[in-house]
């Protein structure tokens, strides 16, 4: 009789605290603990924003941070965007290469983990983004990250495989999380900061988080590439600026660097799409600059990692899926992920970086010269789940061809 009992207690218990603590908290903080300021017995932040690069007129992107602003104030009152032309955080919109990157927040954070200046981003050359809601799906997500939300799965802003354009409003789980974030006291609470008393370097956090498009199935892979090519990697010949200017995307953009790393890739099938070569350019975005003004007003420049970046293997085949820029008669990435290595048994195996990003890349940087100390956190959890790897080479094909009849 003992035996049996412990048996059936343990199960039990197990699947009670499961679906508990799914339900209670899905929401998930920044590593960086980051959030606006706002006195522990207040109930509202203010934070300021003004319009960044490429803002003047009216585009897709800026309604997009407009709608984003005012659906995150109808949805809650712990932080509400105010308008401000001397704001030295910024709204930007900018035109990237590489279509599975949506946006990007980057924000930098003071010693008590307050937000100190964001500068939030939206390609104007993601995937479907002029498609109704999509930008604004985004907007709302860089929002997000700049008052301390991380990514997370389930029905969320934050989920990086949403339909963004039906998930384009901040949800229930994310309104959660934004007052769990912010929450009032009867009396004024400190932080505790953490200091390193044996230096006198004055300590800056910058952290970066994107929001990136990611699929989980050959199908959705299959219906959102230009083509889709077996092949082989040459090695990376030369790097492009991926940044390009939004009027005329033949031009690189002045105003930032975006490095892409260009390689030779030698087609050996088209399995889907039209491509009259049998070598192609591919660029892989690998990293890019950041400006670190010191306190001296120096600029410092920096390069931020991209945490998706995985240099091909050249010795290996491959079945990728690509998007095709016309302008630069280049090809790109569409989404996460997009290459399939091809084994010798001929089984796949998805070949990514979102399976493996458990933490985020931290780097650090010193400036002796004004005993500073900026610490970079890229943020890369993408919950994201390997339904591809094991798959035979040629049920591969054909759930790509069928796709593609549709
Ligand atoms: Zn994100």
């Amino acid at each position: 009789m003992k035996k049996i009992k412990k048996y059936l207690v343990l199960p039990v218990v197990l699947v009670l605290s499961i679906s508990f603590s799914l339900e209670v908290s899905a929401y998930k903080f920044n590593d960086d603990n980051n959030r606006f300021f706002k006195c522990s017995t207040c109930e509202t932040a203010y934070p300021s924003y003004s319009w960044g690069d490429n803002m003047g007129g009216s585009s897709v992107i800026k309604s997009a941070w407009q709608s984003a602003v005012s659906d995150w104030k109808s949805k809650q009152s712990k932080v509400e965007f105010v308008y401000s032309s001397s704001s030295d955080s910024k709204l930007h919109s900018f035109h990237s290469t590489d279509k599975s990157l949506y946006g990007e927040m980057r924000w930098t954070s003071d010693l008590l983990k307050f937000v100190t200046k964001f500068n939030g981003y939206i390609n104007n050359n993601a995937n479907n983004i002029t498609t109704t809601n999509v930008a604004r799906s985004t907007a709302n997500h860089e929002l997000a990250h700049a008052m301390g939300l991380d990514h997370v799965s389930g029905t969320s802003v934050m989920n990086s495989s949403r339909d963004r354009a039906t998930i384009y409003l901040p949800q229930t789980d994310d309104v959660n999380g934004i007052n769990a974030r912010y929450p009032v006291f009867k009396n004024n609470v400190l932080d505790e900061p953490i200091l390193n008393k044996e230096s006198d370097y004055n300590i800056n956090n910058l952290s970066i988080s994107s929001d990136i498009l990611t699929f989980n199935s050959l199908e959705q892979m299959a219906s959102n590439a230009d083509v889709i090519v077996l092949g082989h990697f040459n090695h990376s010949k030369g790097t492009i600026n991926m940044l390009r200017d939004p009027n005329n995307p033949k031009e690189e953009s002045t105003l930032g660097y975006q490095k892409g790393l260009i390689y030779d890739f030698e087609i050996d099938e088209i399995i889907s799409g039209n491509v009259s070569e049998t070598m192609i350019d591919i660029g892989l975005r690998s990293d890019s600059d950041y400006l670190f003004t010191d306190r001296d007003g120096n600029e410092n420049k920096i390069s931020i990692d991209n945490p998706l970046f995985k240099s091909p293997n050249t010795s290996a085949s491959y079945i990728l899926f690509l998007s095709k820029d016309t302008n630069l008669d280049m090809y790109f990435t569409p989404f996460e992920p997009f290459k399939l290595i091809v084994d010798s048994q001929n089984k796949v195996n998805v070949e990514t970086n979102l399976n493996e990003f458990q933490s985020s890349i931290e780097k650090s940087y010193e400036f002796e010269d004004t005993k500073e100390i900026l610490n970079v956190i890229s943020e890369a959890h993408y919950n994201w789940i390997d339904n591809i790897s094991g798959t035979d080479v040629s049920d591969v094909k054909n759930i790509i061809k069928g796709q593609r009849m549709k």
